[in-house]
């Protein structure tokens, strides 16, 4: 699982650029800072190498090593992989 901490991004896309599996795109959706977040569309690909969590220079990303895709129960109303509970 892949998060991205809303509140953090400045949408510098240093992680779409970095990451060696091309699992970012730039998503549709915007920050409070009126940035278009990235967002892990080809998660499935990320071999967890952690480099894009390495590359951001604001920390907003956390790539967790266990496999849990597709839960969603306890979410809010928002993208399971972008937390703006900050
Ligand atoms: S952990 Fe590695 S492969 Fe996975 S999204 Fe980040 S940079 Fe890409
Ligand atoms: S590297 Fe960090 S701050 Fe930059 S776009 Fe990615 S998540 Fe946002």
């Amino acid at each position: 699982m892949i998060k991205i901490d809303s509140e953090l991004c400045k949408g510098c896309d240093l992680c779409i650029e970095s990451c060696p599996k091309h699992v970012y795109q730039k998503s549709s959706k915007e920050n409070k800072k009126g940035v278009y977040l990235p967002f892990p569309e080809n998660e499935e690909k990320c071999n967890k190498c952690h480099l894009c969590e390495l590359m951001c220079p604001d920390q907003a990303i956390t790539v967790e090593d266990e496999d849990d895709h597709g839960k969603d129960d306890n979410k809010d109303d928002h993208d399971e992989n972008i937390s703006d509970d900050k």
